[in-house]
């Protein structure tokens, strides 16, 4: 316990997260929601900011994702070994699940900046001899598959990861709850503040609903009702039984029908955002009765940077680590630089598409990378809407595709989505040179997101609540061509940090037409035609964007309204 008690005394901040990327040996994140922890704990670190961060452990993993000769989504499981990258602590404490304690110990992971501050992360785990062998699995599987299973992992992340700073000694002020996952923690802090009102066995207890909003923060990143988990209260009374927090205190502040996690969240948190202004806009209309703020995301960009412009960064911007800000001189990089830092990325990307997906790329012809969560409303079949179409624009003007996503493995439409990839890739198979990474992780990411020239994506406005990927590619120079939603109706300068697919407010029926015209008559000419232009327009999307969307901004600002307010 000797590397956690530096920072028990000091720590005021606990940030509670399903998902966090740490680094990619350890399993312990499916996608961008862990991505974005990972890079906020990152950030952290670098600005000293008090804080503790708690997740499952995760031993399992999510997925190994592996393509099928049919082109399908096989699933592997992706376990990890923590004895190799965490540290075990000697606490235990329990909860009560269907009547029985469930033990619950936490390992320790420091997470450390370059310049030598840490912030602890501690991944909860119940595979303990303590525990009967049906409660040894919860923290196992990321999202694993039933909904009894999930609430059972909220409870072990919610009121288990509260009990656990307690036990540890930690005088936590603020929880910052990172999606609903975590609301079970605002319902645990609730039942320590009971009141009782009148006298005797009748006494009706109520909460005191007040103090926990004050300590509590709130970030959702779900633009759809569908999207949050709801649990039956049958269910909810099964797994916590009657001595947690009545029913009747529950339908108070989750829903009367069913738990939801989000409304939930919303009642007991002072402050709440969502995690891009359009995205604020979506959830305001959803939760009028709230007072919902925005905090546009951002990426830690000393992780996100190839360090072949890393290394070109110091010299226009020296300390643009700790302070992205001050990429905003990247538009005094030199054009040279530039293009043979990124050339130094793009050949790193072709070697992983080489090995990893058996594709041979040409490094004179333009890339564009489309690599995300392979679900229905990112729609990363749009540019496949009119084969024909993008075979003319391609005989023309040469270019190459590449993807990568994984499907959650209950997401059926998801892994179609896969399989008509494979199905096009096969279709194009003379025409354009189209491949498929595997199993998609921060790995792949950080390869993709500075070997490509275009980063594209196509969601269904407003499904996409920020998006991050792009972020990453702007860090790079690679140019973003995108639907405006989410961050890029925020950096979109048309023609200059990158391009829009669709004009602003038309329906997404246009978006497959403005897709292909914008790269036929703007993007792929430019590419082919003016290099200087091209160049200019990397510098402008590293100055304008990269000195934006990142997560020192992000922390700082949650730092000061929603931690300090
Ligand atoms: C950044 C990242 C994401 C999130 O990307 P979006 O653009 O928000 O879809 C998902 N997975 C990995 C591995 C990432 O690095």
């Amino acid at each position: 316990m000797t590397s956690l008690d530096s920072f028990v005394g000091k720590t005021r901040i606990a940030y509670f997260s399903m998902e966090i990327a740490i680094i990619p040996e350890m399993h312990t994140y499916s996608g961008g929601l862990g991505v974005l922890a990972g890079d906020t704990a990152r950030s952290c670190a670098d600005l000293n900011l008090p804080m503790v961060f708690l997740t499952l452990l995760s031993r399992e993993g999510y997925l190994r994702q592996e393509i099928g000769i049919d082109g399908g989504q096989i699933e592997h499981p992706d376990p990890w070994k923590p004895e190799l990258w965490a540290e075990p602590l000697g606490a235990m404490i329990s909860v009560r699940i269907e009547e029985r304690d469930v033990w619950i110990k936490p390992w320790l992971r420091l997470l450390r900046s370059p310049n030598g501050n840490e912030v602890p992360v501690l991944l909860l785990d119940t595979r303990l001899d303590e525990n009967l062998p049906e409660d040894r699995d919860i923290t196992d599987r990321l999202y694993g598959a039933g909904e009894e299973y999930r609430l059972k992992q909220e409870i072990v992340l919610g009121v288990g990861g509260a009990r656990i700073l307690d036990a540890l000694g930690f005088g936590i002020e603020t929880f910052h709850l990172n999606e609903g996952h975590a609301a079970l923690l605002a319902a645990e802090l609730l039942r320590r503040h009971p009141h009782r009102n009148g006298h005797g066995s009748t006494a009706a207890v109520t909460f005191d609903v007040g103090r926990i909003r004050d300590r509590c923060v709130f970030t959702t990143h779900t633009p759809v009702e569908a999207g949050h988990d709801k649990f039956s209260y049958e269910l909810v009374q099964r797994l916590l039984g009657n001595d947690f927090l009545p029913i009747d205190a529950f339908r108070a502040v989750g829903g009367t029908d069913r738990l939801n996690m989000t409304c939930l969240a919303l009642h007991l948190s002072g402050f709440v955002n969502g995690v891009a202004r359009s995205h604020g806009d979506t959830a305001r209309r959803m939760f009028p009765a709230f007072d919902v703020r925005d905090i546009t995301n951002g990426v830690h960009a000393a992780s996100w940077v190839h360090p072949a412009l890393g290394k070109i960064f110091d010299v226009v911007a020296p300390g643009w680590g700790h302070e992205p800000e001050l990429l905003i001189n990247a538009d005094r990089l030199n054009d040279v630089d530039v293009w043979s830092a990124h050339e130094t990325a793009k050949a790193e990307l072709i070697a992983l598409v080489a090995e990893r997906a058996g594709r041979r790329l040409d490094p004179a012809l333009p890339i564009l990378g489309f690599a995300r969560r392979m679900t229905g409303y990112k729609r990363p079949d749009l540019i496949f809407t009119n084969l024909e179409r993008l075979r003319a624009i391609a005989r023309r003007q040469p270019f190459q595709l590449v993807m990568a996503g994984k499907a959650h493995p209950q997401d059926e439409g998801g892994k179609q989505l896969i399989v008509a990839i494979h199905r096009h890739m096969r279709e194009l198979e003379h025409d354009i040179t189209v491949a498929f990474v595997p199993n998609y992780d921060l790995s792949v990411a950080r390869t993709l997101v500075a070997g490509a020239d275009v980063w594209l994506n196509t969601p269904m406005p407003p499904m996409e609540a920020s998006g991050t990927s792009g972020m990453k590619a702007a860090l790079n120079g690679v140019l973003n061509l995108s639907v405006l939603d989410g961050w890029w109706s925020e950096g979109c300068i048309e023609g200059e940090t990158g391009w829009a697919v669709g004009e602003p407010g038309a329906g997404p029926d246009s978006h497959a037409a403005s897709l292909f015209d914008k790269l036929e008559e703007t993007v792929l000419p430019l590419f082919r035609e003016d290099r200087a232009r091209w160049t200019w327009m990397m510098k402008e999307a590293i100055s304008k964007l990269g000195s934006r969307f990142n997560s020192q901004r992000m922390m700082r600002r949650y730092a000061s309204e929603a931690y300090l307010r």
